[in-house]
């Protein structure tokens, strides 16, 4: 399948985390594993939200032709699209002049562009595919919609709080950008944070999000020592908080039950110079993730988990 890619191997095995959500404290802890029980329990969440997988079927489309005015989606099922209400200079807020780059991993068009994005581009430990297709649901709802979806829903989130928010691409070119240049657009914008958007293709039964954190690397163009300690934090803050608000559980096929997986073989991660980590929300080829990830509801609470843990991490 397309996860295949050289940009998605299968990580290697790794070492317990024993820092797991340490930082966002016991009792968050508790009330996070308590809230992923209940939705264990019950299949189901607060917040009028169900996972109807009706939500994201392929008929839906690109993002920006159900909101082609930009306007504000009348509820959580609705893709806020290109919303630009916001303004990128937005004003006030707590996160006012905090810069965050959001990048939506692969693009639609990808799949029309292999010998482009096939191309290899330097990941300073080597050298690796420009991009990749992304995976899909088995109903073929695809992951470069899923994080373009997750990456509006998160971007009207921190423009409220008062953040500058850029994207890396907004279906706004034929394919890509490759992942040298998605590091490149965080790294030039001088990002104070960089979540890269992404879910899962692994095998049904493994489910679960987790949180990828760039590992120390210093190889060619690559040098992620001044990075490695912030991107923890900041990741486990995003790893603590989706627990928190979506009831999802961490991956139980990687990261020992902890979410968080640290991984030197990934371009965006290695060749970033600001704190960045990769999020997969979950895994579209399991049917029950699916219907989670398929939800416009669940989506718009895995961008507020994503928006709480930036937030954190910013605020400090
Ligand atoms: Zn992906």
């Amino acid at each position: 399948m397309s996860y295949a890619g050289p940009e998605f191997d299968p990580p290697p095995a790794r070492r317990p985390h024993r820092r797991l959500f340490a930082v966002v404290g016991g009792a968050l802890a508790v009330g996070a594993l308590a809230g992923w029980l209940v939705v264990e329990g019950v299949g189901g969440t607060g917040g009028g939200g169900t996972a109807a997988p009706s939500a994201g079927t392929p008929a839906s489309a690109s993002p920006s032709a159900a909101h082609p005015s930009g306007s504000p989606p009348a509820s959580d099922d609705h893709d806020p699209g290109r919303d630009t209400t916001a303004g990128a200079g937005a004003a006030s807020g707590p996160l006012k002049g905090k810069v965050v780059v959001i990048d939506p991993g692969h693009n639609p068009g990808n799949v029309r562009h292999t010998a482009a994005i096939n191309r290899q581009v330097d990941i300073g430990t080597g050298r690796k595919e420009c991009d990749t297709t992304g995976t899909t649901t088995d109903d073929g709802y695809a992951e470069a919609q899923f994080t373009l979806d997750v990456a509006h829903r998160l971007r009207t989130l921190l423009r409220a709080q008062g953040a500058t928010v850029k994207l890396t691409q907004d279906a706004d070119r034929p394919f890509g950008p490759c992942i040298d240049e998605r590091a490149r657009i965080g790294n030039e914008a001088d990002a104070d944070a960089v979540v890269s958007i992404h879910a899962d293709g692994s095998g049904a039964g493994n489910r679960g999000f987790h949180v990828i954190l760039p590992g120390e690397v210093r190889a060619g163009a690559a040098d992620t020592r001044a990075i490695v300690g912030p991107s923890r934090d900041l990741g486990e803050r995003i790893a603590g908080n989706f627990v928190r608000v979506t009831g999802s559980a961490p991956s139980n096929y990687v990261g020992d039950g902890t979410g968080l997986v640290t991984r030197e073989d990934l371009g965006g991660l290695n060749l970033s110079t600001v704190p960045k980590v990769f999020i997969e929300c979950g895994n579209m080829r399991d049917s029950k993730d699916a219907a989670l990830l398929t939800s416009g509801a669940w989506r718009q609470k895995a961008a507020r988990g994503i928006s709480a843990g930036i937030v954190s991490f910013l605020r400090g």
